[in-house]
């Protein structure tokens, strides 16, 4: 089936500008692709302990017939042409590519293949340079268009972390994401229906409902992810 799909790619290593030329032309050379549109490239925080120096991302929408699979393992070719080498999980990269949503949309969780993306809600380094693109268009599951979101970064959000088991890792993870973002206002959070899992809340006031992290189950774990989404989400993408 012909959909059209919004990617985003970023890297730290080498030329990234010359990368993200490249790697839009090795997308229109396949035969099955039609490129769309290509963002602006914007300058962007690192995000994780390990990340490095400073992104370059960007975001291409295109066309194509190849099911979402292939899509992804030709993309994963194009990364692998540039000499993205997988080493320290989000450590420096020459090069990424990530399937951000389709429409018709694709909706599916599995390891290799989880659409849409999951975190692209939160992350300005994907967000600013969709927007540039795709402002208007919804994506599927969160009901919002990608202006929604850009608008949620700009009110005054805050956290809430809730954990199904344990009241002590909730307030542990409080106390930790706090010291590090004092001006952030977060709080402990009870879902009216109780969730099996350990979980922060983002949201505003009104407008946007409020959304949902999955938090790994370990404190020290939870609170470095919710420190790095929370980097992702203050960050301001500067358009080069
Ligand atoms: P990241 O993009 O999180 O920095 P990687 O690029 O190393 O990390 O991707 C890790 C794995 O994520 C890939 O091997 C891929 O199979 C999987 N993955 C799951 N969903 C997606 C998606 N929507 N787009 C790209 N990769 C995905
Ligand atoms: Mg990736």
């Amino acid at each position: 089936m012909k959909r059209h799909w919004w990617l985003a790619m970023g890297g730290n290593l080498g030329d990234v500008a010359t990368t993200l030329l490249g790697a839009e032309a090795q997308l229109a050379a396949h035969p099955q692709i039609r490129l769309v549109k290509c963002s602006r490239r914007y300058r962007t925080s690192p995000v994780g302990a390990d990340a490095g120096t400073p992104f370059l991302n960007s975001a291409v929408e295109i066309e194509t017939d190849l099911e979402p699979l292939d899509l992804l393992d030709y993309v994963q070719a194009v990364e692998k042409g540039f000499g993205r080498v997988r080493t320290v999980h989000w450590g420096p990269r020459t090069l990424d590519i990530d399937l951000l949503f389709s429409i018709p949309a694709v909706i599916q969780s599995t390891p290799r293949l989880t659409l849409p993306h999951p975190h692209l809600w939160y992350r300005r380094f994907v967000l600013e340079p969709l927007n540039n693109i795709a402002g208007d268009e919804v994506i599927v599951p969160y009901g919002h268009p990608v202006n929604d979101f850009m608008a949620l970064w700009r009110t005054d959000w805050r956290v809430g972390i809730y954990s199904a088991t344990a009241r002590a890792s909730q307030n542990d993870i409080i106390r930790a994401v706090a010291e590090r973002f004092p001006l952030r206002n977060i709080t402990a959070w009870s879902p009216g229906h109780p969730r099996p899992e350990l979980l922060a809340v983002i949201g505003d006031a009104a407008g946007i409902k409020p959304l949902f992290l999955s938090l790994p189950d370990d404190v020290p774990t939870a609170t470095q992810a919710l420190i790095d989404a929370i980097t992702a989400a203050e960050d301001s993408p500067v358009p080069v």
